[in-house]
């Protein structure tokens, strides 16, 4: 049998300020919940961009075209724009060729050169191509004489 709360003798009156401080209660497990739950969120924010930025470090880190690494290609700018500029040798003498592969195949180095170096890659490509064009005349020449 269900008991009537009003005459019910266990029940006493509220003391003053119970039923505004059991709002506030309230109200603040409401905003702790609130809370946890974006902080769950900011912090799974926070894996995922810590993990980007892993994961494009890793990127950077690893070997790319011409067999050297981004980091590698941008640390020997300097010396590269020295030997197509002056025909300075570039130590080791291989690095030259695997800059020159690196940077043919990487956009994101060779925007990096074209904007340290302006025009010094394209005019060394086009010396490229137009010795290889010498060469292959050259060649096509020289095979006509052998026979
Ligand atoms: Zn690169």
């Amino acid at each position: 049998m269900m008991s009537d709360f009003r005459t019910d003798q266990q029940w006493d009156e509220c003391p003053p300020g119970e039923l505004s401080r059991l709002a506030k209660r309230l109200k603040s497990t409401e905003r702790r919940a609130l809370l946890k739950s974006q902080m769950g969120n900011a912090a799974l924010c926070l894996v995922l961009v810590v993990g980007g930025v892993l994961w494009a470090s890793s990127l950077i880190g690893r070997t790319g075209p011409g067999g050297i690494s981004c980091k590698e290609c941008l640390a020997h700018f300097d010396d590269y724009h020295l030997h197509l500029t002056t025909g300075a040798p570039i130590e080791p003498i291989k690095l030259a060729n695997q800059m020159q592969v690196h940077l043919d195949h990487c956009r994101l180095c060779r925007g990096e050169f074209d904007q340290r170096f302006p025009g010094v890659l394209s005019t060394a490509m086009a010396t490229r191509a137009a010795l290889g064009q010498q060469f292959a005349m050259f060649a096509a020449t020289s095979s006509l004489l052998l026979y």
